[in-house]
This record gives C-alpha cells, sequence and structure tokens, in this order.
C-alpha cells in the first residue's frame, strides 16, 4: 500500500511527543495541557439540558440532519453573531462544523493548491499548521510584537509573495502565545488585506475568555470585501467534546465549507448540536462564561506574579489579557527541548515553542497553559521551573 504524497507531509504533534512522556505520571505538574478545565463545565446544566431535549425531541436527536446544521442552532448563531459579535450576517453566511479544527481543514481545502502561499503569525496554532500542511503550500511567517501582526513584515509578505493564497491568524489570545491584538492593529491589518485577493481566516476559540480589558472588533466586522472567515467554538466555553463549532464568512465560501464538510463528515452530531441548543435555550452561557472567566483569571495573574518572582529576569513572558496560555522566551542560545529532560525529572511538564512554528530552529521559547493548574500547583511548579531554567542559565 502507498500513501498519498498529501500524507508525507505530515509532522508528528510536539504536543503528542510531551504528552506521551507524562502519561501516567499522576505528581507531575503540567503546564503543557491546551483544555479548558473540565471542572467548569457546567454539568448539572448540561444534564437538565440533556433531559429535556430527550423529553421533547425523542428519535429526532438520534436522526441524521442537514449538512449546514440544526436549524434552531443556526439561528441562535445567526443572532449571536449579529448582536454580540457586531458581525452583521443572515444565516446563509453560518455553517456549523465539527469544531473549529473541521474549519481549517475545509478552509485549507477550499483555497490551497500546490505551491501556494499561507501566512501565518510566527508562532501559530499547531493545529492549524497541520491542517494546513498536506496540501502542499508553503508557509510564511509573519512576526507579531505587543500590538499584534507586525504591519510592515505583513505588508512585505504579501508584496514578496504574489501566490499567497490564505492569511490565518488569531487576533485574540492566540496559542500559544496569549497575545491579543490592539485595535489599530485590527484596522490597518483589513486596511492592508484588502488590497490583495486573499481569504484571511480568522480563528477565534479565545475571546470569549477575556478576563481583562474591553472585547474588540472582530476582524469580520471591519471586513468590508467579504474576505475573513470567521471561525467560532463553543469548545472553551462550554465543552471541547461535544465538538459544536461555526464559520460565519461570505456566503459563496460558507456554501463551499458546507459541500466539503458533506463529503467531509455529512453533519456535525445532531445529538450535540441539539444538546448545544437547548443548554443555551434554558440558560445563561454569558453567567457562564464569567465564572470561568474570574478562575482563569486567577490563575494566570497568579502564574505573572510567580514568574516575577522565581524566574531570572533574562526569560521574557507575555501577561495575557485572556484564553488559556502564555509564552516564554528563554535567552538566546538555550534550548528549551533540551532543558524539558531536567523539569520532567523535577516533576514539571510544559511545551517547547518549536512546533509552534512553521519552520525548524525557534528553540528557546516555551508554551504555558494556566487554566489546568490549580493554584498551589502554579506556586510550587513556577518555583520549580525557575530554579531548573537558573541553571541552565548559570
Ligand atoms: N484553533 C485554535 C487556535 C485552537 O487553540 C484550537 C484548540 N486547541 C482549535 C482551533 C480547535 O478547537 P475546536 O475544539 O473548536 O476544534
Amino acid at each position: 500500500m502507498s500513501f498519498s504524497k498529501r500524507m508525507s507531509r505530515i509532522k508528528p504533534s510536539g504536543i503528542r511527543a510531551v504528552q506521551k512522556r507524562i502519561a501516567g505520571k499522576s505528581d507531575m505538574i503540567s503546564f503543557a495541557a491546551g483544555l479548558p478545565d473540565p471542572a467548569l463545565y457546567p454539568l448539572e446544566d448540561l444534564r437538565k439540558a440533556a433531559d429535556t431535549m430527550l423529553e421533547k425531541e425523542g428519535a429526532t436527536a438520534f436522526a441524521y440532519g442537514l449538512t449546514k446544521g440544526y436549524g434552531p442552532l443556526l439561528d441562535y448563531l445567526t443572532d449571536r453573531m449579529n448582536n454580540r459579535e457586531h458581525v452583521e450576517c443572515t444565516k446563509e453566511n453560518i455553517c456549523i462544523l465539527s469544531g473549529s479544527q473541521q474549519g481549517l481543514g475545509l478552509a485549507a481545502m477550499t483555497f490551497l493548491d500546490e505551491g501556494d502561499v499561507v501566512i501565518t503569525e510566527n508562532p501559530s496554532y499547531l493545529g492549524a499548521i497541520n491542517a494546513f500542511r498536506p496540501y502542499g503550500a508553503e508557509f510564511v511567517g509573519v512576526d507579531t510584537d505587543d500590538d499584534g501582526i507586525v504591519i510592515e513584515d505583513l505588508e512585505r509578505a504579501l508584496e514578496e509573495n504574489p501566490k499567497t493564497k490564505m492569511i490565518y491568524v488569531i487576533p485574540n489570545f492566540q496559542n500559544p502565545t496569549g497575545k491579543a491584538w490592539t485595535l489599530e492593529r485590527r484596522e490597518r491589518f483589513m486596511e492592508v488585506v484588502a488590497k490583495y485577493d486573499v481569504a484571511v481566516v480568522e480563528d477565534n476559540p479565545y475571546g470569549d475568555l477575556r478576563f481583562k480589558g474591553e472585547p474588540l472588533p472582530h476582524l469580520r466586522a471591519l471586513d468590508k470585501k467579504g474576505q475573513v472567515i470567521y471561525l467560532g467554538s463553543f469548545s472553551k466555553i462550554l465543552s471541547p467534546g461535544m465538538r459544536v463549532a461555526w464559520t460565519c464568512a461570505s456566503k459563496e465560501v460558507a456554501t463551499a465549507f458546507e459541500s466539503l464538510k458533506e463529503t467531509n463528515d455529512l453533519q456535525s452530531p445532531e445529538l450535540t448540536q441539539m444538546l448545544t441548543y437547548y443548554y443555551l435555550k434554558m440558560f445563561d452561557l454569558e453567567k457562564h462564561i464569567e465564572e470561568i472567566q474570574v478562575v482563569y483569571k486567577e490563575r494566570c495573574e497568579l502564574m505573572v506574579e510567580m514568574i516575577q518572582k522565581y524566574f531570572p529576569a533574562e526569560i521574557k513572558y507575555t501577561d495575557p489579557e485572556g484564553g488559556m496560555f502564555l509564552w516564554l522566551e528563554l535567552p538566546e542560545g538555550l534550548d528549551s527541548d533540551a532543558i524539558l529532560d531536567d523539569a520532567l525529572a523535577a516533576g514539571i511538564a510544559y511545551i517547547p515553542g518549536e512546533s509552534f512554528f512553521s519552520f525548524d530552529g525557534v528553540k528557546n521559547t516555551i508554551r504555558m497553559n494556566f487554566t489546568m493548574v490549580k493554584d498551589d500547583q502554579i506556586r510550587d511548579g513556577i518555583r520549580i521551573l525557575g530554579d531548573v531554567f537558573r541553571k541552565h542559565i548559570g
């Protein structure tokens, strides 16, 4: 059996490699997770929603449904995008997805041919890079600073790469850096990309996890040409395992996604779409999100405080206003992958940053998760990690 050329382009995930090394070690303090805290799922409310759903819907909850999604949930999402996210749209612009991860694959399938160019932030979400890789596109990375993507570098990348078909960005609390773009950066980004015939994928799984500052407009809300493909998800605010997410894009793109989705998985599970809808109808999602924000804010602030206290001053860190991650930059010349051996031996896990770049060679960065660790684990873990780093910095 010979696999397709596409298969040879798939790279093993750097995250899974760390998770394999720590599997079964229950006393390990892990900053390597990429998950929302399951203790914050609204279990009791979901159970009540499920009971009501089963009583009212019976067999239809277990039947096939439409590829585009469960009608009442599509109506809810249309309303949410218009009135809460301030993105003008109709139901025609929406397609429900099996996780925003599916949207990344569908975007790649829709836009990318071999030799095309995808621009991403430097670093970017590993799961997106891996979803785009099989299509044979070239990656061009554009750096970000504290305010977001660096516009001059983006302009240069677009000028130098006329085969750019797609730009993939995460303007809110990026995975892996935790950075969020300022309003000015969002506006300037849209001014620049409007001059080019490119699709922009705006991946926003973390936008609702803002625990400081004011929400800022989505790129899709600033988009006058219909080039932005917005991806929203219930994974980080309700449950990742239900696999319910959506795109809000131009009618043409939403329709293309629907056709491709039909060949991909026919539909997202009727059961979890309906359950999401019943939960939304019966309970207050915004109140639930506020509860999550309070917990994540405390954990993030504690992590930053401990970093300031225990890490050598040479280590740079981001101080996120939301999301699930912060990003460390060790002094040039240090190798976070090699240091991981010592960290694991001391009972601490993290994800070396190299796999979040579309190219090899950035050795001195680390992604740290703050949503899956309790306060005492943050205190102990950061102190111990500080000692490990100090040993290497000398
Ligand atoms: N995009 C980003 C930036 C993510 O971090 C993740 C999840 N880790 C996803 C997409 C996929 O999320 P979903 O569960 O909606 O497929």
